[in-house]
């Protein structure tokens, strides 16, 4: 018989594992929104590979340490930067068709801390939405797809995952079995009121991991990309990617002086903690920062993307050569804490891509690193699975036949105090009073277990507010900054 896996998400994660994995098993995936809407979808600057006979992977791996202020675990940082490429040569052989320049050949991008040019990109700063339709196409038909779903709760059976709980489109709760389950929901953005992420980043697989006591590590390391679009218009704070700085632009203030000047080797192309500090300092004075473009060569073409946008919300970038930014929570280094082949700490769980903690990471993530981490680990955890399915004869326990008795009810925060004060606490810097008391404050609430009834709304705030109490206690226990995590003095 077929085994059955079943993968929580449609991001790139999610599908480079049903790519490996569709000719020899069974796959449904689950996804909250339509199988099109993710991070994945909005990546705009690159994939980082060494694909260029000149550049050096040991390259590759000091930049991955020093930008993960060598927190990294350095067995993971070898594997992504040796297994990455194969990958990205596999999708290239198969069609993948990333930009070349005029002579044909692979036009590699330069950005912030990397030492060579080793950025691929596609469709200019459309790189993520085109390799991932690049993959889910390549998907056979067999794969059933289950859209506007939200996954709310791992069953367990002695240490084991042996059904995955769900809101369907109605709101009604129901239960998959499978023989395998694949985490790949993505980080935590909307927790914080400035964000790139899309809408339905809510943090909810590192809540059902955690309320089914998995391990998680690292979630203190956040990253903050220090240009997201700030203009006064209410409209999504879209990234302006470090592409843009790499194609020449810089960083300036109302006064049109550059901020990045004598503050760090790199300039403006300084790790993105760096920038996102400075940035804040300054708006913090009251200042505005923008982006100025107009030493970028061509940026409608290069950046069709961010053109689009811009045009469509009419800001008049053309006019002033400038674009308004503010720092924003991009990316989430820590999560579940996974091996090199995706396995848990849950027997039958694996989880792949911005959910799970390989320790790639470190302290904080080098550009354009993330999409390479989840082919390369993509394929290594799926080609586990295989071999696990293989070989393990015992027959799945039955979930649906497992009942959990739940006398709990929940007192959840308002939503959006929750985000301004996560937004205040957990931000691009952070002092140890304030979490102390936002710890203090969340303790009056109720969201570490669930109620056998929960509609979709009360589940993303209660998952937000789990998420958010274990980002401040693993804040607190690092006393020291390092990476993404800054702690000014405690003054009490
Ligand atoms: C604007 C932007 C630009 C970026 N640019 C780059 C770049 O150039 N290079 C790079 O390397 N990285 C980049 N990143 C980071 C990178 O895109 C992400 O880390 C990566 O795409 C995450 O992929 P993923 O598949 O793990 O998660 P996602 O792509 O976020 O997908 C998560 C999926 O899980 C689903 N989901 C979530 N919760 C549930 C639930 N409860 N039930 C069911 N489904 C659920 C979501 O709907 C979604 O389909 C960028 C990120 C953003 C936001």
């Amino acid at each position: 018989m077929t085994k059955k896996v079943v993968i929580i998400g449609a991001g790139l994660a999610g599908s480079i594992v049903a790519y490996y994995l569709h000719e020899t098993t069974d796959i449904t995936i689950l996804t909250k929104g339509k199988r099109n809407e993710s991070n994945s979808m909005l990546a705009q600057g690159g994939i980082a590979s060494v694909i260029d006979p000149l550049d050096d992977k040991k390259d590759h791996i000091r930049d991955t340490l020093i930008a993960g202020a060598f927190h990294n675990d350095e067995k993971a940082v070898n594997f992504l930067v040796n297994e990455g490429p194969e990958v990205v040569k596999h999708l290239i052989d198969e069609g993948m068709a990333f930009d070349c320049d005029d002579k044909g050949n692979l036009d590699l991008g330069l950005e912030g801390a990397h030492s060579f040019s080793r950025i691929l990109h596609a469709g200019g700063d459309r790189t993520g939405q085109r390799v991932t339709e690049f993959v889910q196409n390549k998907l056979n038909s067999r794969i059933k797809w289950i859209e506007s779903a939200m996954a709310t709760e791992w069953v367990t059976k002695e240490g084991r995952v042996v059904g995955l709980r769900y809101l369907d489109r109605d709101e009604q709760m129901k239960t998959l079995e499978a023989d395998i389950f694949v985490l790949a929901s993505g980080g935590v953005g909307q927790l914080f009121n400035v964000t790139s992420n899309d809408k339905n980043i809510t943090g909810d697989g590192l809540a059902m991991t955690m309320r089914a006591n998995g391990e998680l590590m690292d979630l203190e390391f956040l990253q903050f990309h220090p240009t997201l679009l700030a203009t006064e218009a209410d409209v999504h704070p879209i990234l302006i990617s470090e592409a843009v700085r790499g194609d020449g632009a810089v960083l300036i203030n109302d006064q049109e002086e550059q901020i990045m000047s004598g503050r760090h080797e790199k300039g403006n192309l300084a790790p993105r903690d760096i920038v996102s500090r400075i940035v804040f300092e300054h708006l913090k004075k009251g200042e505005r920062i923008y982006l100025d473009i107009s030493k970028v060569n061509d940026f409608e073409h290069h950046f069709p993307f961010i053109t689009e946008y811009l045009q469509q919300i009419k800001y008049p970038y053309r006019e002033t050569s400038k674009i308004p930014i503010q720092p924003g929570m991009h990316f989430m280094m820590g999560g579940v804490k996974t091996d090199l082949e995706g396995r848990t700490s849950l027997g039958n769980l694996y989880a792949v891509g911005e959910v799970a903690c390989t320790g790639v990471h470190g302290a904080n993530r080098l550009a354009s690193n993330s999409l390479l981490e989840i082919l390369a680990f993509g394929r290594s955890t799926a080609l586990t699975i295989n071999t696990q399915l293989s070989e393990n004869k015992s027959v799945p326990k039955k979930a649906k036949s497992i009942t959990v008795k739940k006398e709990v009810s929940l007192k959840l925060p308002d939503r959006s105090f929750l985000i301004d004060k996560a937004t205040m606490t957990l931000g691009v810097v952070r002092n140890i009073p304030e979490i102390k008391s936002f710890l203090s404050w969340l303790s009056s609430y109720q969201f570490e277990r669930l109620p056998e009834t929960v509609n979709k709304e009360e589940l993303e705030v209660a998952n937000l507010s789990l998420v958010a109490q274990e980002i401040a206690r693993a804040t607190l226990n690092r006393h020291k900054s390092v990476g993404a995590h800054y702690l000014v003095e405690e003054k009490v």
